[in-house]
């Protein structure tokens, strides 16, 4: 006789709610698991956090202008996996956007906010891009060319704290659930007790009520990007925070961008990449990589409803 049983818990971190629903034999060794797994995500917060003055993130920011800074062996891991990540997507995803990210004013919560001038913007692209970004592989030190060059890990870092959690909740013996960062990166582990996989809704980026579609995933992840999830307005416009690192405004013409593959951490950076790409070359990007799928939702005229382009999936 069995007597599977599923726990479910949730955390804050990372400005959303992370949350495990996990499924096993033991309660109390899910439990046990899971709480392991939330204190791994508290330290991966203080470690990569641009909004605590004490994080590692903070300091390199500080520091890596002056001369080059030792990073911690994951940190710059992840590090050199979002500039490689950066070199896919053509720079539009970017963790050097961070002068932008502040320009736009997406790093506080303040209300007064007023478009940047093209010349401020023109400034700003300057020093945004990882050619600023030095990595001595052999020190695991990384140096910025120039001041004023900041690091955001806003697009990465919590997929990349999926992925730490599953990782420890595989070496803890859990072997089926979901762990999720807020509405943005959900991964699967293996399939429910009795489904051979997880059925996962995306909500619709004008009516979060309502699902414009769903995902069947095992040992996958899917994250989604929006401007609909932090935006300023201005003049009767609103301006999502994601940004295109090249122009240096923000991101239109989706609404939405979901990416779905094996890793956590490539799925959040490539769903940032995504929704500034735009549907053509978001198809380019997945027909030179054919374990990465999408489900982008493109701007729409009021009253005529959303139309949902989905890539690489059997229709
Ligand atoms: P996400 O919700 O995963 O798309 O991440 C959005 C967050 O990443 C923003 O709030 C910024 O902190 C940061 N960001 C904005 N634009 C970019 C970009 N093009 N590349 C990398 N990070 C970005
Ligand atoms: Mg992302």
């Amino acid at each position: 006789m069995t007597n599977d049983c599923t726990v479910r818990m949730k955390r804050r971190a990372m400005g959303c709610e992370f949350e495990l629903v996990l499924c096993g034999r033991n309660r109390e060794h899910l439990v046990d698991a899971a709480n392991e797994a939330f204190e791994e995500l508290v330290r991966l917060e203080e470690q990569m956090s641009v909004f605590i003055p004490t994080s590692e993130i903070s300091y390199i920011n500080a520091s890596a202008a002056e001369g080059p800074v030792r990073v911690e062996p994951r940190l710059f891991d992840l590090l050199r996996t979002a500039a490689r990540l950066s070199r896919e997507t053509d720079g539009a995803f970017d963790v050097s956007a961070g002068p932008l990210v502040k320009l736009w004013g997406f790093s506080n919560n303040s209300d007064d906010f007023t478009i940047p001038s093209e010349d401020e913007i023109g400034e700003i692209v300057k020093r945004v891009g990882m050619s600023h970004v030095e990595f001595d592989e052999k020190e695991s030190t990384i140096r910025f060319d120039s001041p004023g060059v900041e690091l955001d890990l806003g697009a990465i870092g919590k997929g990349y704290a999926v992925r730490e959690m599953v990782s420890l909740l595989h070496e803890r013996g859990v072997a089926a659930g979901l762990v999720s960062g807020g509405p943005s990166t959900v991964y699967a582990m293996a399939s429910p007790p009795d489904d051979d996989a997880w059925t996962v809704g995306i909500r619709s980026p004008v009516n979060r009520a309502d699902r414009i579609t769903t995902v069947r995933l095992k040992n996958q992840a899917l994250s989604t990007s929006g401007g609909h999830e932090r935006f300023v307005e201005a003049d009767g416009r609103r301006y999502g925070h994601v940004i295109d690192p090249r122009t240096g405004h923000p991101a239109h013409g989706l609404l939405a961008a979901s990416a779905v593959t094996s890793d956590p951490t490539r799925s959040d950076a490539l769903s940032t990449a995504f929704l500034v790409l735009g549907v053509e070359k978001t198809r380019e990007y997945c027909r030179a990589h054919d374990d990465v799928r999408a489900i982008l939702v493109p701007a729409y005229e009021p009253g005529s409803g959303a139309n949902v382009v989905r890539i690489g999936f059997e229709q």
